[in-house]
């Protein structure tokens, strides 16, 4: 009878692919955001390289905050809260193309706002079939709206069209909460990596032990 020596990677749950966590493709993930996230503050408000480097941070956020839910909502939600954490800045390309009939009063255009949360939940609701899609798709907005909120320099306007007000906070507050989501995906990650590594030591060959004389 075989003995079975656990020689599974210790990714966490039942997620796997490019998006499995494990402490390596979290260490990955922390260090391409921070490094995203620095990039986005030195290029300011260019397109290029500020853009790409912008909508990194905001997936590798999106993801680093996922890692911290349950597997069963990653597997129901994270695919399509990915892509809606990347995609609901296209709003942005009237406004680079010089129309602002979506941003007039607000320091993003009307779309980053608790309302399109509120149109998808509502689309979600009534929508069974497209439910779970909708509801990752709601998320993946509210995580995309925490990071732009802490972006510094001009906020969101979460409430319109009912007030313009642009809700933001220190850049720091944003690097703390994403510490704080880091923490717990090395909590979840640490007793399998425990386990694994225990059951590497335990099968290693022993060295022969020298006769006593
Ligand atoms: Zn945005």
């Amino acid at each position: 009878m075989a003995h079975g020596r656990t020689t599974a990677r210790p990714a966490c749950a039942l997620d796997r692919g490019a998006f499995a966590l494990s402490l390596a493709t979290l260490a990955v993930a922390v260090v391409l955001l921070a490094a995203a996230d620095w990039g986005t503050r030195l290029a300011g408000d260019s397109v290029i390289p500020g853009g790409p480097l912008d909508e990194l941070a905001h997936l590798l956020t999106a993801l680093i905050v996922f890692w911290a839910l349950s597997s069963r909502a990653r597997e129901r939600f994270l695919v399509p809260a990915l892509i809606a954490s990347v995609a609901i800045d296209v709003d942005h390309i009237p406004d680079r193309l010089g129309v602002d009939w979506l941003t007039v009063g607000t320091p993003r255009p009307y779309t980053h706002s608790l309302l399109m949360i509120v149109v998808v939940v509502a689309a979600a609701v009534t929508w069974r079939r497209r439910r779970e899609v909708l509801l990752g798709v709601a998320l993946g907005l509210g995580i995309h709206f925490f990071r732009d909120m802490g972006e510094g320099g001009s906020g969101v306007s979460l409430l319109w069209p009912f007030s313009y007000h642009s809700f933001q906070y220190p850049h720091g507050v944003y690097l703390a909460a994403m510490a704080v989501f880091v923490l717990v995906d090395v909590a979840v990650c640490a007793p399998r990596w425990r386990q694994w590594a225990l059951s590497r030591a335990r099968w290693r060959p022993r060295a022969p032990q020298s006769e006593s004389v």
